[in-house]
This record gives C-alpha cells, structure tokens and sequence, in this order.
C-alpha cells in the first residue's frame, strides 16, 4: 500500500507499476486538520478556521515568493524564523503550516526548523512539489494523487524479470562494511542475515540506498570529509506506528465527518459545490467528505507538538471501493503516528502493550540538511 501525488519526482515509480500490470490508480487527497471549530481546517469544503486566516494564507503566498526571489539569503532560515519576522499569527503557524508540512515531509515535531527553501519548494518546485499554493484555502480542493496496489506482486514480477536479464538479486544479506573505494573498484563484506562469517567481494561501481546514518556507518573510515559533512547531518527521531481499527480513538481526535457547526458560509457558487460534495449531496460521490490525513495538535504540556493519523480505508483504492459499496460492513484502517517516542507521555496509548503490534520508524529530520544538500551539488 503506496501513495503518491502525480509529480515529475515519481515518473519512474508510475512507469515501473505500469510495465508490470499495475497501473496507479487515482484518488483525491482530501485533509481533516486540528479538532473542533477554532482548530479544524480542510481542502474540501470553507471552514471557520481558513475563514479567520485568509489575510495570513494570502500573505503566505506572498512569502513563498519572497523565499523563491532570494533563495541563496533566505532559503537557510528556518521557517519559524521567517514566520515571526515576517509577523505571522502564532496561531496560523501551528494550525496550519506546521501540521502541513509535517505531514507530508515527515519531519514531525521538527518541522519549525525545516529550511524555508524545502518549504517553497514543496509548493513551487515542479519536479518535488506535492500540490499547488491555493490562496483561498492554502491546499487547492480536492486534488489528484494515486495509490498502488499489489506490492506483492509487482515486486515479484519486477524481481523475476531482472532475474531473467541476468541480475542477481540476494535477499536476506548484509553488507557489513566497505573496506575500500578505488579507480579500481569497491571491496565490501557481505554477509547471510543469519549469523555468520563474512565474506568479501569486489564490483565496479556501489550505489547506497539506506538511511544517511546507515550509509555513513557502512562507509566508515572510507568516508570523504564531503559524505561525513552531508550523511552527518540527518538526525533521526523514534516515532511510533500504529495500525489499528479504533473507530472510537479517531472520532475522539480527529473531525472524520462532515459537519455543519465546522462549515463556514460559502460565499461563491464554488464553495457552495464544495460544501455539497462534503455533505454526500453528489451523487457520484456520496460518500462525501472522507478525509485520508488527518494531524492532532496537542494542547498543555505539548503545545506545538503533534500526532498525524491515516484513515487509509479513505485513501487506498480496493479500501475505498470496498467501503463505499458496503458502508458499514468493513472496520476501517487507521495508522497513527506518534512522533518522537521521547515525548510519549503525551500520547494516550500504551506503547508496551502495542510494541507487539508496532514498528518504531527512524523518520529523518531536514532541518540543517539543506544547506548541506546544496553544498554538494
Ligand atoms: C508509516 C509510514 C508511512 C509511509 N507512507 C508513505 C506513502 O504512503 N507514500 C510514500 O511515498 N512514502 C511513504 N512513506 C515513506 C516511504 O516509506 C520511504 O520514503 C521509503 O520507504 C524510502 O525508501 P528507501 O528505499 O529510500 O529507504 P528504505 O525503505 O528505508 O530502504 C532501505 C533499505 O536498506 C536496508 N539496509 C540498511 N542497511 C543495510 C545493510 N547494511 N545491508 C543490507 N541492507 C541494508 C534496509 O533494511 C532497508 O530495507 C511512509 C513511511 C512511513 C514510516
């Protein structure tokens, strides 16, 4: 199960799913963001919240230029920097630009500190951007993404046909370390997943596709100051996955329905479709407003921090067939996420009990990688 929007930066994915048989499928990404009327906000349909702060979305769209204009002075400051000197709400900060860009960089609780040039291009960049800046609603309504299905099976068929072309491709298997890099080849150990002794092998050319702290570990003392500098800089933070069916959990966090007391008053005939749509009104979509991303912001203790959640029953396309042919016959599929288990007393749930049923990710943080980034190029 895969996402992803319709940009350039996926062109490879798309053409590989579609060789193989498997060709994305479209859906429409539609955000439920923050809980009640004074903290909701979404891309489908006018909400109370968007409504109080359309002068600070305007002035957003305006910032974004600012950043793309004097990229080499500003493109190192850190957004929240660039937000306070350039006199954003506080409030607009945390409810919207925060919780949108974590969740779809995936930087999390670190997100104030993302580089402003990452943020801009993830609104301007055509090759990286995930959706264009909207300066009514700041996300544009309702637009158009894809999810893959039967990973099995593509990865299968992708495996025996390389296989057949001659590649070798060795599954449960290590690479201990590269002992050398030369004009004449790379030297690593390898080793069988399960314990044993390792083995050293040489080939023409090595292409690393792990984490930076892994390919820095690999690469050891063969690392070049430059590597070091960039591999170095990525910090990574322990967040907690949770794939569960608690329908109780998620009406209790997160808005996962339409509802009128979040609706602002439409003012356009665009807007009155939108809140159409979101009531179930469209008969060719009935289902109305059924949000797949979904963010919680703490209050108290962990103000500024949040907890993002999937209802992926509302974003994978067998899922959302499914639920929509037979509403109610199926649980839905939730994921929540917690960020940095560090501040897990924030969260509700019981990571012993769950640690059965969970992975803690390692979810890379840009903040400082940027400037790296382009040190290299
Ligand atoms: C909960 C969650 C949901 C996500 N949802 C989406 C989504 O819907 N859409 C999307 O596009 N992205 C999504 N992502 C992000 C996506 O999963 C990652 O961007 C992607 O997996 C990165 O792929 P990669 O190949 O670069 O790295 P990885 O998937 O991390 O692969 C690196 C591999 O290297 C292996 N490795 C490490 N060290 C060694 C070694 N010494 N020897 C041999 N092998 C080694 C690891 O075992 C691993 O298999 C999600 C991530 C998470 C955590």
């Amino acid at each position: 199960m895969l996402t992803a929007s319709r940009t350039q930066i996926f062109r490879h994915t798309f053409a590989f799913f579609e060789k193989y048989g498997h060709p994305p499928q479209e859906v429409e990404l539609q955000v439920s963001f923050g809980k009640g009327a004074d903290g909701f906000w979404t891309n489908c349909f006018p909400s109370v919240l968007v409504t109080r702060f359309s002068d600070d979305i305007k002035k957003f769209g305006r910032l974004l230029k600012l950043v793309k204009w004097a990229m080499p002075l500003l493109g190192l400051v850190p957004i929240w920097l660039l937000l306070r000197v350039m006199f954003f709400r506080r409030e607009f900060a945390d409810k919207f630009v925060y919780p949108l860009i974590a969740l779809f960089l995936g930087t999390g609780n670190q997100t104030p500190h993302v580089p402003s040039a990452i943020v801009e291009r993830l609104f301007d960049d055509p090759n990286m951007k995930l959706w264009d800046y909207d300066a009514e609603t700041l996300l544009p309504n309702r637009p158009k993404m894809v999810t893959f299905g039967n990973l099995d099976r593509f990865y299968r068929d992708w495996a025996e046909d390389l296989t057949r072309q001659g590649v070798d491709i060795r599954l449960n298997t290590e690479v201990v370390a590269i002992t050398s890099r030369s004009s004449d080849g790379v030297r690593l150990q390898t080793r069988p997943a399960r314990p044993g002794p390792p083995t050293e092998e040489r080939f023409d050319e090595l292409v690393l596709c792990t984490l930076a702290d892994d390919a820095l570990r690999l690469l050891g003392k063969t690392a070049s100051a430059r590597e070091r500098l960039v591999l170095g800089g990525a910090r990574f933070y322990d967040d907690v996955t949770v794939t569960h069916s608690d329908r109780e959990y998620f009406v209790r966090h997160y808005e996962t329905a339409f509802s009128p007391a979040l609706c602002a008053e439409p003012r356009t005939d665009a807007e009155r479709s939108r809140v159409a749509f979101a009531r179930g009104d469209d008969p060719a979509a009935p289902g109305g407003f059924r949000p797949m991303y979904f963010t919680k912001s703490y209050g108290g203790a962990g103000a500024g921090r949040i907890e993002m959640s999937f209802d992926c029953s509302n974003y994978q396309h067998q899922l959302l067939a499914a639920t929509t042919e037979r509403p109610g016959e199926h649980d839905h599929v939730y994921q929540s996420i917690f960020l940095d288990s560090r501040k897990q007393e924030l969260c509700e749930w019981d990571f012993v009990f769950f640690a059965f049923f969970s992975h803690g990710f390692p979810w890379p943080c840009y903040a400082g990688q940027e400037p790296r980034a382009y040190f290299t190029h």
